[in-house]
């Protein structure tokens, strides 16, 4: 046992594990975090699968997923292993099973890792309601457990790795009768699994707590690791956000949660799930490790290179630890009790989250903003060094105009009211020596905003009670920008911290503002479109998910705070579509169900006629506008 872990908000170190072997690979301890993805062809089709995993490898890919929806394709995955082998690539498999054993037991003899999903396993999900007594509840539990032991001891007896992969919208009818849909729910689920990967001496176990909602995913990962600390487990994660959907929306919401969760140290193979090509999947991984492990921690260094942690922060004494604002296993907007206006618009305390964006031209000089500041004649603590800082850029005429035309209405961030940024590596001083000025100074709105630091540099101001602009400087490269600037807004935003998230950086202003509304949408603070929950397709997949969800966008992306889910299968869609107000689901080759909710409301739609079916049902539930009218208004 390593040793146990603790959730740190301002300290962030990689989370102890053990080291669990899938073939040649080593994950976990302080093995490097491995990429991976999945195929997207029918695993029957040996020859297609066996190309694309090659196509995989080649762009560095580190485990290929494959499907086994039964019997047959898991032992299709013992030929699919062969071929590979044949053609020198030794990348490890990983069979995904969902609601068959029997599958399960055949796919072990061929692969390095089965993925078990213990929401479906054994038990099923009917959305059915029933109470259980305790005495049937445990009993529910060991029969589930009894089926899934087997695969544990033929794991164990060949060798094979077992993910226990959880999903939010796959928990089964008694877990969510119990517990609840929630990630208390997730984590029961699955330590129900790992006491028999325990019991049995399997201790090959990688754990997965996946959710298309980052806010869940994060605190579903959070709480599971505390558990497993808590019982003496150790063992490493694996980090997604299912049905993220695709395009930058899926990048987006990836970044939020599995970035935020690689700058706290956690996970240690990671998963970017995505509606596109899966070869795409793998570089979007490669920089969200690039820019988000602990260690390399470019979301201190990335604007500052060489940029270490500050003294004052390594030093940090108990006496002037801050307390974190925020419950790391539950959500709750961060409470305070300032309000402000930036304009028409009203920041802090219950005020929406203000999208910003910082102009790159119109910087005043350094100089000239200290001395400004100074005149300012802000009260300081007897013998603390006196405020230093820069000003926010008055926003620029041409910048202002464009931002104004792209959304109207919203607030570009001047000269008034007074802004303070301040650098990284001061935090500590200037957090302090900010909140004596801000409590004795009558201004008129009083706002902190970390220039260019990181999560955990947040974290310290978050418990002050004024309000807080998160500024991020996105890097130049534009993946880099978009991913960058989700992991550390949408971190900060999915624990309840910030008032106001503002971008800077060489973009143009429109481009910022954008990465803006997609975090705040994707923490589900401010929607301004539609919002997708996609699958990223498998061998079970019905339709051409990419060009599918492409064209129900194209139709239907003006409708801000609706929720439609594009699902590739019947089996696994209607469970994983989670919280969707809409769904389309595949429910045989060319042909469609819809759903309200959970509700099926029309099967067997033929494909050529379901996406006119779908907006039938938008308009009849009264979300529907008409393009022109919504951009009108
Ligand atoms: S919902 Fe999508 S990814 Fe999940 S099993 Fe069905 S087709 Fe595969």
């Amino acid at each position: 046992m390593t040793t146990p872990w603790t959730f740190d908000p301002f300290h962030p170190t990689r989370r102890p594990t053990r080291v669990v072997r899938i073939g040649d690979l080593l994950i976990g301890g302080a093995h490097p975090i491995a990429v991976q993805s999945m195929t997207t062809t029918d695993t029957l089709d040996v020859d297609d699968t066996v190309a694309q995993a090659i196509r995989l490898v080649d762009v560095g890919c580190e485990i290929v997923r494959i499907t086994a929806p039964t019997v047959k394709a898991a032992r299709a995955l013992g030929e699919i292993k062969a071929k590979l082998v044949a053609k020198g690539v030794k990348v490890p498999l990983c069979a995904d099973i969902h609601f068959q054993p029997a599958a399960a037991m055949e796919a072990v003899k061929h692969v390095e890792k089965v993925r078990v999903n213990p929401g479906n396993y054994v038990d099923s999900k009917a959305f059915r309601e029933r109470e259980y007594t305790d005495e049937q509840y445990a009993a529910e539990v060991r029969r589930v457990q009894d089926a899934f032991r087997p695969l544990v001891l033929e794991a164990k007896r060949r060798g094979v790795a077992l993910r226990i992969g959880t999903n939010h919208g796959s928990l089964s009818d008694r877990i969510m009768n119990r517990w609840g849909d929630s990630p208390r729910g997730m984590v029961e689920s699955a330590l129900e699994f790992v006491r028999v990967c325990e019991e049995e001496g399997l201790r090959d176990v990688v754990f997965s707590m996946k959710s298309s909602n980052p806010k869940v995913m994060i605190q579903a990962y959070r709480l599971l690791a505390k558990h497993l600390a808590d019982d003496g487990m150790d063992h490493p994660f694996h980090l997604g956000v299912t049905e993220a959907g695709e395009g930058e929306d899926g990048r987006t919401k990836s970044a939020i949660g599995i970035g935020s969760l690689l700058m706290d140290g956690i996970g240690d193979t990671v998963r970017v799930s995505l509606t596109e090509d899966p070869c795409r999947e793998i570089p979007v991984a490669k920089r969200l490790v690039a820019l988000c492990r602990p260690g390399t921690d470019l979301t201190f260094s990335l604007s500052r290179p060489g940029a270490t942690e500050p003294a004052s922060v390594a030093g940090e004494s108990e006496k002037v630890r801050p307390v974190p604002s925020f419950d790391p296993y539950s959500y709750a907007r961060r409470s305070t009790d300032f309000t402000g206006t930036i304009g028409a618009h009203r920041i802090g305390h219950d005020a929406p989250v203000l999208p910003m964006v910082a102009v790159a031209s119109g910087w005043i000089r350094r100089d000239d903003a200290i001395a400004r500041l100074r005149r300012m004649a802000l009260p300081r603590s007897p013998g603390t060094p006196a405020l230093e800082g820069v000003l926010l850029p008055p926003a620029d005429e041409d910048c202002a105009a464009k931002v104004s035309r792209a959304i109207p209405g919203l607030p570009i961030i001047g000269r008034d009211p007074p802004m303070f940024a301040f650098d990284g590596e001061d935090v500590e001083r200037w957090g302090n020596e900010a909140e004596v000025a801000f409590d004795s100074t009558p201004l008129p709105v009083l706002m902190v905003s970390v220039h260019d630091g990181s999560v955990h540099d947040h974290r310290r101001l978050s418990s002050n009670d004024y309000a807080i602009v998160i500024h991020v400087d996105l890097p130049t490269d534009p993946t880099d920008a978009l991913l960058y600037g989700a992991a550390v807004a949408g971190s900060l935003l999915c624990d309840g911290i910030g008032d106001a998230v503002r971008f800077g950086g060489p973009h143009e202003p429109e481009r910022l503002l954008e990465m803006v509304l997609g975090v705040l949408q994707a923490c589900r603070l401010r929607a301004s479109r539609t919002e997708y929950i996609a699958c990223p397709g498998c061998g079970r997949t019905l339709f051409d998910l990419e060009s599918t969800t492409q064209r129900i966008k194209a139709r239907t992306g003006h409708l801000p705070g609706v929720k439609i889910a594009v699902m590739g299968c019947i089996v696994n869609g209607p469970g994983e579509m989670a919280d969707a107000d809409f769904g389309y689901v595949g429910s045989a080759p060319g042909f469609v169900n819809l759903y309200v909710g959970k509700d099926i409301v029309e099967r067997n739609v033929a494909s050529k006629d379901a996406d006119e079916r779908l907006i039938a049902l938008l308009k009849k539930h009264g979300v529907w506008r008409e393009p022109a009218v919504a951009a009108a208004t």
